[in-house]
């Protein structure tokens, strides 16, 4: 498949799944701008590393995804968007009663808020191109709830509704929009979560990757990157332009339970 000459954004993609994903467009053909709030040497190494690897064109564009008017600057920066994909997120967790009100804005603002602000700010570059694909990366926790997770859980509820309603104001044109409900993936926002898994259930950081955090997914087994990248491909392929507004889960059996 090949998507040669599309420009795909992929927010919060120095890391985890949207440096999978950049990575899965890239080797499909597609120019790459990975994106994260930072703005260090490392941050533009790694656009290097994936266009020397795809022989494509990758940059790095700094943008702040809790912050709106950067967000739509992300877009108009890239100077073009075929392909965008909403990844950027962070979690927090605590009770309902405990839960920081500047952690719920911020999980609201970057996990949801920020799909908000690209897609507008994409969505007339796509029309222009008569061709665009919006990929938003939301969650098992999208459709399903866990305890503890109320800001997370809000915010990716939100963004499959973000996903529907953008799916049915272009359902008449040549662009998607779709949401990917990853179960878990050992990245580094699962990872931090371990070490006080750990000492709350006083087990192994072992025993907690099997008994807490893959209890509730069927297979036993971790989602990959590649994986949830590979889904996002076949999202931009022509096999896949009647599908719109709708959730594709990579979560080995969770919300089928
Ligand atoms: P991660 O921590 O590895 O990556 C998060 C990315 O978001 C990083 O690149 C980080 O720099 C970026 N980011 C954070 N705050 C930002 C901000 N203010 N502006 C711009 N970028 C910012 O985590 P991940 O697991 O790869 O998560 C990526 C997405 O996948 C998130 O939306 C997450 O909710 C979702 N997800 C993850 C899992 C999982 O198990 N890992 C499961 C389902 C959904």
């Amino acid at each position: 498949m090949s998507l040669n000459g599309k420009t795909a954004i992929i927010t919060g993609s120095n890391s985890g799944i949207g440096l999978g994903v950049a990575h899965e467009l890239a080797r499909a053909g597609a120019n790459v701008v990975i994106n994260s709030f930072t703005d260090t040497a490392e941050d533009h190494r790694l656009a290097e590393t994936i266009g020397k690897e795809h022989e494509i064109t990758a940059r790095y564009i700094q943008a702040d995804m809790s912050k709106p008017e950067q967000c739509r600057a992300l877009i108009e920066q890239a100077g073009g968007c075929d392909i965008l994909v909403n990844n950027a997120g962070i979690q927090h967790v605590a009770p309902v009663e405990d839960f920081p009100t500047e952690k719920w804005d911020a999980i609201i603002a970057i996990n949801m808020s920020s799909a908000f602000h690209t897609t507008a700010a994409a969505l007339p570059m796509m029309r222009r191109a008569g061709w665009g694909r919006i990929v938003n990366i939301a969650s098992a926790h999208g459709l399903t709830a866990s305890p503890f997770k109320s800001a997370y859980v809000t915010a990716k509820h939100g963004v499959v509704g973000l996903t529907k309603t953008v799916a049915l104001e272009t359902a008449r044109e040549p662009i998607t929009a779709n949401a990917i409900c990853p179960g878990y993936v050992l990245t580094p926002l699962v990872e931090s979560q371990i070490p006080d898994t750990a000492r709350k259930y006083e087990m192994s950081e072992e025993e907690v990757k099997q008994k807490v955090i893959l209890e509730r997914q069927p297979s036993k087994e971790f989602a990959t990157v590649e994986q949830v990248g590979g889904t996002a491909v076949f999202l931009c392929s022509a096999a896949a332009a009647q599908i719109t507004g709708t959730t594709i889960s990579v979560d080995g059996g969770w919300t089928a339970l």
